[in-house]
């Protein structure tokens, strides 16, 4: 007779709590904002998106925000503020979302991939240094699933080799690295704020930056009408305003209305969600073979959570793959578990030999020195080629109903306990990342 739900055993919960993880969190004042700028027409406009711009960079405190469409866009911003152009290589650790490095090669850049900490899935320090040539005019520092990447690292190995340094806080707003916002780091930062994410407005994007010719830079790539505010007429004289990138990034105001209102309830919010995860794992921290994944430093913490996993080491469960595991657990409660992250991007032929613009030759390499091999110098990965089979993507709670959370600490601990069942399951491949990850489909 099998314990397990998933062959046939009596699941833990009976019915899941929609509510327990629903995101974002609607009051009536978002409901309103959005009302208000549709009945008023002025979803194309940028006096919401600037009010938004100068609250969001008030609580990062820094001088520039701004908004975009997209998160992609934001990163292809700040990309080009901080000048990464032909021939130059922007080095991106291989863990992480296509969005963080792909729109460099719209820009004539090619991108080198480094390999992250199997302990935190940051990028590596010493990885991000071994990847340095002397095209390198930049690295993407991804905070990935929540967690601080290790600044003070990075920023010493950026300065000493003068690399700009961009963040994509795209799953960590409002987190924090020995006590600084993530995103105030680096020359320039880039984050989603689709509805996926943990800061989550609806499709929408925000750069940030303390430097006026990064920001002027993003002004002049994607934001026409914003041209003859950041620029003297003398200086758009011969170009007008039509835009370098030929781009237009503009923020949905509907998006920005409820981004303001987001940002006053936010703090708030991530609080509850860190209380309800510090509890989940208070109850699972000493099964053997899980490990919690979480910032050691005084003042760094995970602030929002988003995508969160932990380890997963299959050796202590019999050579059960992640996979398999988190069908188990899934079997207990209804969803909410997940097995591995992102795909690993090194291996994909957009960043070696597609011709995506019809040059006749791979685009990744069109700037490059005759004879340059992308791949050789982005190397082995060992961390990036194992990751997706050593992790397992936890439930997103955003209330700290303990009760409820309860259920999933059993859930782990009885699905722990009885693994031995599993080993009748077919071992899936694991090693092939979680492709609809950040893009979540109702
Ligand atoms: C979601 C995401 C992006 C892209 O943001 P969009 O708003 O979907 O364009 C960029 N980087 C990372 C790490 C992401 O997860």
């Amino acid at each position: 007779m099998s314990k397990l739900a998933l062959y046939g055993g009596t699941p833990v919960l009976k019915a899941k709590d929609e509510k327990l993880f629903h995101w974002p969190i609607v009051n009536d004042a978002m409901r309103q904002a959005q009302l208000d700028v549709l009945e008023t027409g002025n979803m194309s406009g940028t006096d919401i998106s600037r009010k938004f711009e100068e609250e969001f960079a008030k609580w990062n405190g820094v001088k520039y925000a701004l908004t975009h469409n997209t998160g992609t866009n934001s990163l292809l911003s700040a990309m080009y503020g901080v000048g990464l152009g032909p021939g130059d290589e922007l080095i991106c650790p291989s863990i992480t979302y296509w969005a963080s490095c792909t729109a460099a090669l719209s820009l004539g850049a090619a991108v080198v991939f480094c390999d992250i900490c199997e302990k935190d899935l940051q990028i590596d320090p010493e990885s991000f240094e071994a990847h340095i040539t002397p095209r390198t005019k930049a690295v993407m520092v991804v905070h990935y699933m929540a967690h601080p990447a290790d600044m003070d690292k990075i920023m010493a190995i950026a300065r000493k080799h003068n690399i700009k340094v961009i963040e994509d806080v795209s799953h960590a707003q409002g987190g924090h690295y020995k006590g600084k916002l993530l995103g105030t780091f680096g020359d320039a930062a880039g984050m989603s704020l689709m509805s996926g994410k943990s800061f989550a407005i609806g499709e929408g994007g925000m750069m940030l930056t303390n430097d006026e010719e990064v920001y002027r830079r993003a002004v002049r790539f994607g934001h026409y009408d914003r041209i003859p505010v950041a620029f003297a007429k003398e200086e758009f004289a011969a170009t007008n305003i039509v835009p370098f990138g030929g781009q237009k990034f503009r923020m949905h105001q509907i998006s920005s209305a409820i981004g303001l209102e987001q940002l006053k309830k936010y703090d708030a919010e991530i609080a509850e969600i860190d209380k309800a995860m510090k509890y989940f794992w208070n109850g699972i921290s000493d099964i053997e073979g899980l490990r919690m994944i979480y910032p050691e430093d005084q003042g760094s913490d995970k602030s929002g959570w988003y995508a969160s996993r932990f380890g997963y080491d299959p050796e202590a469960f019999s050579g059960v793959t992640n996979h398999v595991f988190a069908k188990a657990l899934n079997a207990e409660v209804g969803g909410e578990f997940s097995a591995g992250c992102n795909f690993a991007l090194h291996h994909s032929e957009v960043f070696y030999s597609t011709d995506i613009y019809g040059h006749g030759k791979a685009t990744a390499s069109l700037n490059l020195p005759a004879g340059t091999d992308l791949r050789a110098l982005t190397g082995e990965l060992p961390v990036a080629d194992r990751i997706n089979s050593r992790l397992l993507g936890e439930p997103w709670f955003k209330h700290c109903d303990t009760a409820k959370i309860d259920c999933y600490i059993e859930a782990v601990r009885k699905v722990a306990e009885n693994h031995q069942e599993l080993l009748a399951e077919a071992q899936e491949d694991s090693n092939i990342g979680n492709i609809a990850l950040t893009h979540r489909r109702k």
